[in-house]
């Protein structure tokens, strides 16, 4: 039996690797993704890192990888489907094999919100997208829309507006709720066009492939078309806690509750990351949770 499974390779989960090996516990991080990293990976510029201003998502997370392969932390792939209790601990169960451990961390982070408008499945990968820094490419020289006020939407606004002809940004209020310094960046660029107090309420298309995005203002109910390529959907996230459903208590939106330890309703259980029902997801708030979990997992094994 394993000391400690750890559940996703993001930043909590690749930090609770390190230090799990650190403090000489047997661990095994279990990842979904071929690429560790979670949602940074598709991030553009880092810019709130301590040490690494303006690092690309991708780079920190290699860098953050490697960091722990020197270490010797132990990976492995594998589709987490069920963790239930046994004797002694859990076992979580997989696509794989299933693996008997004393404590799991669960660091399985969150997902992309969809937005549910008419036309956004129908041109998925066909003009929609949620991924700006993945499939940004294809938009150069020409028009697209981001829709959504937050950190993520303004990144990927400010990053579009590098290589597409316009970018507008349709927002459902009249205040960003993005970080100021990525407004600023935002609004310094000429190509971006805020559509304030909007919805999007349908993506059209054309051969196949989107061709405008409907919206509509929510005070005059006016609604408009605007001709555009892309659409780029950052309208929040969902924590990816499904499986742990009856485990462990959840807040209304599935984030895991747990206090600042990490520890979750059931002892033994701790959450770190995204996937934690907390005030501040940033990277920094992630790697801290890692730790922490660490050290509530160690002080729990002491306990036994
Ligand atoms: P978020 O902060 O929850 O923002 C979601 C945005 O989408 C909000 O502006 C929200 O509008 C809008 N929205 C939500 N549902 C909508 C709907 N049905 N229709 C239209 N608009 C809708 O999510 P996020 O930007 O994906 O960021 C996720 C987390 O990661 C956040 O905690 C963020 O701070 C963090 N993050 C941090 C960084 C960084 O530090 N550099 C970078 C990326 C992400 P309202 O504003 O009206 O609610």
């Amino acid at each position: 039996m394993k000391d400690l499974v750890i559940i996703g390779a993001g930043p909590a989960g690749m930090t609770a690797g390190i230090y799990a090996t650190r403090a000489g516990l047997s661990a095994l991080v279990l990842e979904h993704n071929y690429v560790s990293g979670g949602q940074i990976i598709n991030t553009y510029e880092v810019d709130n890192y301590p040490g690494f201003p303006g690092i690309n998502g991708f780079d920190l997370a290699q860098k953050m990888r490697e960091h722990a392969d020197a270490l010797g932390v132990v990976f492995d792939t594998a589709d987490v489907r069920r963790v239930e209790r046994i004797d002694g601990g859990f076992r979580v169960s997989s696509d794989k094999d299933p693996i008997d451990t004393k404590t799991v961390i669960i660091a399985s982070g969150a997902d992309h919100s969809k937005l549910g408008i008419p036309g956004e499945d129908t041109y998925g990968g066909m003009g929609v997208s949620y991924c700006a820094t993945c499939d940004g490419a294809f938009y150069r020289g020409k028009d697209v829309a981001v829709i959504g006020g937050g950190d993520v939407a303004v990144e990927d606004a400010i990053f579009l507006a590098r290589a597409c002809r316009k970018v507008y940004v349709v927002h459902r209020r009249d205040a960003l709720r993005a970080q100021k310094s990525l407004q600023d960046k935002l609004f310094a660029c000429d190509n971006v066009e805020i559509v304030w107090d909007s919805n999007g309420t349908a993506i059209e298309g054309k051969d196949g492939k989107v061709s405008a995005l409907i919206v509509q203002n929510k005070f005059s109910g006016e609604t408009k078309k605007l001709d555009v390529d892309g659409v780029f959907i950052a309208v929040g996230i969902v924590p990816n806690s499904e499986v742990f459903g009856g485990l462990i208590d959840q807040d209304d939106k599935g984030y895991i509750l747990a206090d600042e330890t990490g520890a979750t309703s059931t002892p033994g259980i701790f959450a770190a990351g995204d996937v934690r029902a907390k005030a501040l997801r940033q990277i920094v708030t992630a790697v801290g949770d890692g730790a922490n979990a660490v050290a509530a997992v160690e002080r729990y094994l002491n306990e036994q």
